[in-house]
Formats: C-alpha cells, sequence, structure tokens
C-alpha cells in the first residue's frame, strides 16, 4: 500500500492495465492509420467493465467513487503508445459529461448520461470555434428561442471525437450582447435534422483521435436539453475545464514517465564511443533532472485531485498543473527523440508519435498563455485598469 493508494487502487489499477494491454494496444498502428478510433466499440466494452462513471452516481450507473478512481484510470490510460485514444476517452468521462452529471435535469441525465456512463453513446464537448478559441467569450454560434425549442446556427471548430458522436455538449449564445452572460450549454444529439460534420481534420499528432469542424444550420434542440440555467454556460463550462485540465495533465505525465521509460531502455542498449549511451554523464544526469521534475508534478496532480475530492476550487492549482506539465512533456519529447538519435525520427520507434502527440497539451483545453492569465488573475497579479 503507498501512501497514496490502497489495496483497492492497486486493484483497480491493475484492472486498467490489462485492459490497455489486451483492448487498447494491440490496435494502435491499425487505429492510428486509419485516423480514428472506434469509439463506440471500445466505450461499450469500458461500460461493461463500469469504467466510463468512476465518480458518477450509482443511480446513473455509475461507481459513485472518488476522483481519486479516475486519476488511475488516466495514468494508465495515459501509458498508452498513442495519446488519441486516451484522448477520445477523456473528453467522453471528464470534458463532456461532468456538467451535465452536476447541473443536467434528471430527463437529460437518464437520457444521455445513463448511455454514456454504460458505454452506449459517445460524447463529444463543443466550445472551440474558427474565431473563438482562447477567447471563449468570443463564441458566436446562437440558439434562438422559439417557443419550447432552440435554434441553433453557427459552426464550431477542433471537436474530439466529432465525427462519432451520439451527443455534443455545445456552449452557445442564448443571448445577444450580453458578453459571457448571453450563453448556454445545450445538449445537441447528432442525429437531429440541421447538424452536420463539415469536415474532419489532418493534424500534426493524435493521429487516432477524430478531430472535425461541425455545423448547425436552423438545427432545434428542445429547451429542456439545456443544462443548468440559461445564460450559465460560461461559467458551468469553466467550472467543467477543470476536470479537462487535470485529467490532461495526468495523462501528459504518465506519458512522459512512459517515453522517459523508453529512452532509458535505448540508452542502456546503444552504445557509441566503446560504451552503452547512459554512462554519459549529461545523458543520465538530463534523465534524473527529467524523472525529479515529472515527481514534483505529479505532487501537484494528486493536490488538484486532494483539492477536488475534498470539494474545494482547485482553478489555480489546475492552471499550474497544466501549464507545467504541458512545458515539461516538451522538455521530454525533445531530450527522447534526441537521445534516440536518428531512431528518435523515424515511425519503427514510438518516440516519434509521442514527439507528436505529446505537443498538444500545451495548446489545448486553454494554451499555456490562457493558463498563466488565470493564474495571475488569482494570485492577483492582473495589472489595476483606470
Ligand atoms: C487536436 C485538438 C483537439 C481539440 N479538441 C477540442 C474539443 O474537443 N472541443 C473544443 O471545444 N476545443 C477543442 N480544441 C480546441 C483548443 O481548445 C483550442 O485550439 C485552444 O483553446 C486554442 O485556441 P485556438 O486554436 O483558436 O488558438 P488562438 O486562440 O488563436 O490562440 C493562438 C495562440 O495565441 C496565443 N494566445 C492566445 N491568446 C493569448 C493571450 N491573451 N495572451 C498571450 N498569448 C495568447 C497562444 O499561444 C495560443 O496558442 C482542440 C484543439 C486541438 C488542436
Amino acid at each position: 500500500m503507498s501512501l497514496y493508494f490502497d489495496e483497492e487502487h492497486n486493484m483497480f489499477r491493475q484492472m486498467v492495465r490489462q485492459f490497455v494491454e489486451k483492448e487498447i494496444e494491440p490496435h494502435v498502428e491499425e487505429w492510428e492509420e486509419q485516423r480514428i478510433w472506434p469509439a463506440r466499440t471500445l466505450l461499450k466494452q469500458m461500460g461493461d467493465l463500469g469504467l466510463l462513471g468512476l465518480s458518477y452516481p450509482e443511480k446513473y450507473g455509475g461507481a459513485g467513487l472518488d476522483y481519486w478512481y479516475n486519476l488511475i484510470l488516466f495514468e494508465e490510460l495515459g501509458r498508452c503508445s498513442c495519446g488519441g485514444v486516451p484522448m477520445g476517452i477523456g473528453v467522453h468521462t471528464d470534458m463532456a459529461t461532468p456538467a451535465l452529471a452536476q447541473f443536467g435535469s434528471e430527463e437529460l441525465k437518464q437520457r444521455f448520461l445513463v448511455p454514456a456512463i454504460a458505454g452506449q453513446m459517445c460524447a463529444a464537448i463543443a466550445v472551440s470555434e474558427p474565431d473563438a478559441g482562447s477567447d471563449v467569450a468570443a463564441i458566436r454560434t446562437r440558439a434562438e428561442p422559439d417557443g419550447d425549442m432552440y435554434v441553433i446556427n453557427g459552426s464550431k471548430m477542433w471537436i474530439t471525437n466529432g465525427t462519432q458522436a451520439d451527443f455534443i455538449v455545445l456552449l452557445a449564445r442564448t443571448a445577444a450582447g450580453q458578453g459571457y452572460r448571453g450563453m448556454s450549454l445545450i445538449l445537441v444529439p447528432t442525429n437531429t435534422p440541421g447538424f452536420s460534420v463539415s469536415r474532419k481534420l489532418e493534424k500534426l499528432g493524435m493521429h487516432s483521435s477524430d478531430t472535425a469542424i461541425l455545423s448547425f444550420d436552423n438545427m432545434r434542440v428542445p429547451k429542456a436539453y439545456r443544462i443548468g440555467e440559461e445564460g450559465t454556460g460560461f461559467q458551468l463550462q469553466m467550472q467543467q475545464f477543470q476536470k479537462e485540465r487535470l485529467i490532461g495533465s495526468v495523462m501528459g505525465l504518465a506519458g512522459a514517465e512512459r517515453a522517459l521509460e523508453l529512452t532509458v531502455k535505448y540508452t542502456r542498449e546503444r552504445s557509441t564511443f566503446g560504451k552503452p549511451l547512459i554512462e554519459n554523464q549529461w545523458v543520465h544526469f538530463k534523465l534524473a533532472e527529467l524523472l525529479s521534475e515529472i515527481e514534483a508534478l505529479r505532487q501537484l496532480n494528486y493536490h488538484c485531485t486532494r483539492m477536488m475530492v475534498a470539494g474545494q476550487d482547485a482553478t489555480k492549482e489546475v492552471s499550474m498543473a497544466k501549464l507545467k506539465v504541458g512545458r515539461l512533456v516538451r522538455q521530454v519529447a525533445d531530450t527522447c527523440v534526441q537521445f534516440h538519435g536518428g531512431m528518435g525520427y523515424v515511425e519503427e520507434y514510438p518516440i516519434a508519435r509521442y514527439f507528436r502527440d505529446s505537443r498538444l497539451l500545451s495548446i489545448g483545453a486553454g494554451a499555456d498563455e490562457i493558463m498563466l492569465g488565470i493564474i495571475a488573475k488569482y494570485a492577483g497579479l492582473y495589472p489595476t485598469r483606470g
């Protein structure tokens, strides 16, 4: 038993590890090549094992556990030999559904959360737009009231699981001219007329994850599909982002740890100038330094988890974790490629994919600069105007 995890946590970890080894790893090459993961099949398998609603109430098919189990799930998924599949799963469990679980009406939860937890429906979260990524308050997608319906028009960009989601949690403008106070979170089933996938994007990395531009053309959705009160969408999404960012940080560190393990192995086996690479002081010192930074940030992730479990506002700490892990994985990826030499630059070695996939963390879920802005605000460092 470790300081943080008991026997049950360890058994759970073991179960997830076996699932990853048996059901994900053998297919990674194929899914990367096909540029998509089979969300419905894999989510169904995970739903059957009870992996999709760990901290959601048992009433909806969840396990009613605390958030440490989500952390373990993503520490293990983060060790996959690709980033795309864990990201697709993370969007479903911890990025698109937290607000639904916390603020959705009973009807909405029965209709969408229950099948999402069972792995019978796939979820996506649609905040970003072609002209509004970092600046969430600038979104233009409109949901105009018409009786007891909303009529939705607009476009969303970069939507993970976007080509295969059964429902999308959409941030839209429900009142004009009210800035961030005029937005609502609305659950949008993708089989509604007026919804279309405009384009699937070809990306630098995360190849097994489908990312799409979505279009909404006079799409009619019941007002009852709104999550929470009208006009609270921005705040609900900011809250929901905390889990997205923490899970991103957890997966980021797990991937970095695995990349370092691969690099230790490679530098032990590869010799130059008559001795293994790792025997050069520069190499083992650099690896030791990166391991130390991983350990320090792991403690920050654990601290954030502890705060969340205690019901505290972890916005500042989660932003710090996301920022620093995003920066660290870039260093780790660069170093690992460097120590692999030419072999770090070819597809036969897993490090090349890691180099591509890991670059996303400093951009997605709020870029580093956005994290700095949040931290500065919470720390009272913002310049005063006047
Ligand atoms: C693979 C992938 C998957 C994604 N999945 C989703 C998803 O499922 N759902 C979703 O809603 N979104 C998703 N996103 C979108 C992602 O959250 C945005 O890309 C991100 O928030 C940045 O927005 P942007 O791309 O519009 O960059 P911009 O807002 O144009 O910013 C560009 C750069 O400018 C800098 N910058 C921006 N603002 C400031 C500032 N105030 N001060 C200093 N520098 C600044 C930053 O370096 C930033 O990276 C995904 C993106 C990618 C690439």
